[in-house]
């Protein structure tokens, strides 16, 4: 366990000034244009924050004492504050970060070969309440703000010295799947993916940026229109009476609605042959029987797709039990005779509680779902078994 040093963490209910961490390129440059600066000087600016990881004015040496002085006055570079980072034996880093109002949330590193995954959250906890989701459980405060979104993938970068000249590329591919669903943020998970995305920032390939929604669909036709990142859907159910139970928003935009908008999100981008992933997390005797598998293998007949197998991984607030690996491997066998290329997503970080479907954080709960999940948890645990007399 190591303490990560964070940059200035002040209360920003006490600052007007500009948190400059959150702004991609095209809104720095009105930044500095508002008082009269050139463009240039956001590119200079945005290399010292997202490619050297500048957390003050004064370790630009390239930018007039004048114009530091200035931006001291008006501007900030203020991330979040980590509070812990814990390192799995398998090499997963989680990182515990407070965001303001006391919330932590959590951000997740993934090593393989040569590819480092970095799982981001995008809200304090989340209102979509999927059955299977410790996140759900945990209810909802509020929004990430931009800063605190690409904060997440500078705090990783640096505490890997990537952030240094010439420092190692460990954060390769970023995937907003953490706490949260990012089409409910919209504006400032796109404005953070495409810091992710931009060269004088983190310059991430396109393709090694990926969305995960549950379904927003009202978002996910106009998102389009604001980037083209890789885009994964978590379906985890191959019809809708089914969904409903595991995916509650699937009610209001059922499946066919769905898919009809994420082909046209992926019709639409500028390259061909780019894949949605399909995410389909394997619950024991609840969607993991071969009829599930011949049924999701003729719904996803027509879509370009790839799916991935998530093992579930048990918490305590749920019933729900891991699929088996002869289930999840029959069900692949299933898929991949059906023509679709099917991985089995690796449990790692177990010994972190870092894997998939753990992120639980600690959330203001605004909805008091938590307390009601912990009430009912534990009248579960308190019934008795009162023998009959004889
Ligand atoms: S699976 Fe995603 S959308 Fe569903 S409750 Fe969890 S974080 Fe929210």
């Amino acid at each position: 366990m190591t303490a990560v040093p964070a940059a200035n963490t002040a209360d920003p209910s006490k600052t007007e000034r500009t948190n400059l961490l959150g702004l991609p390129e095209a809104k720095l440059v009105a930044f500095f244009e508002s008082f009269g600066e050139k463009r240039f000087r956001a590119t200079q600016v945005l290399k010292w924050i997202h490619q050297r990881g500048a957390e003050n004015f004064d370790e630009m040496t390239n930018i007039s004492k004048s114009l530091r002085e200035k931006l001291k006055e008006v501007a900030e570079i203020r991330a979040p504050e980590v509070i812990q980072q814990l390192d799995s034996s398998d090499g997963t880093r989680k990182f515990l970060i407070r965001v303001t109002g006391g919330s932590i949330v959590e951000t997740v590193f993934i090593p393989e070969g040569d590819r480092g995954t970095l799982c981001v959250s995008s809200q304090v906890g989340c209102s979509l309440d999927c059955s299977f989701c410790a996140t759900g459980k945990q209810g909802f405060d509020r929004d990430l703000t931009a800063a605190e979104i690409i904060g997440q993938v500078w705090i990783a970068a640096k505490s890997f010295n990537q952030l240094q000249p010439n420092g190692p590329r460990k954060v390769t591919n970023v995937v907003m799947m953490g706490m949260g669903e990012p089409l409910l943020n919209f504006d400032n998970v796109v404005d953070s993916m495409n810091l992710m995305m931009e060269d004088n920032a983190y310059g991430i390939s396109k393709r090694r940026v990926t969305l995960s929604t549950s379904g927003v669909v009202p978002a996910l036709d106009k998102l389009g229109q604001y980037t083209d990142a890789c885009l994964a859907i978590s379906l985890h159910a191959p019809n809708d009476e089914l969904r409903n139970e595991l995916v509650p928003i699937n009610k209001k935009y059922p499946i066919a609605v769905l898919l009809d908008s994420a082909k046209r999100y992926i019709a639409g981008l500028p390259d061909t042959h780019r894949r949605i992933t399909i995410e389909y997390t394997m619950i024991d005797h609840v969607n993991d029987r071969p009829e599930h598998a011949h049924q999701l293998a003729e719904l996803l007949q027509d879509v370009p797709v790839k799916i991935n197998l998530i093992p579930f991984n048990p918490f305590k607030l749920s019933d729900y039990k891991r699929a088996s690996n002869n289930a999840i491997r029959r069900f692949q066998t299933i898929l991949m005779e059906a023509g679709y290329i099917t991985t089995i997503r690796t449990t790692r970080g177990e010994d972190i509680d870092a894997a998939c479907g753990q992120l639980a954080g600690t959330v203001n709960d605004m909805t008091k779902r938590s307390e009601r999940y912990r009430a009912k948890f534990d009248e579960l645990q308190t019934v008795k078994i009162i023998a009959p007399s004889p």
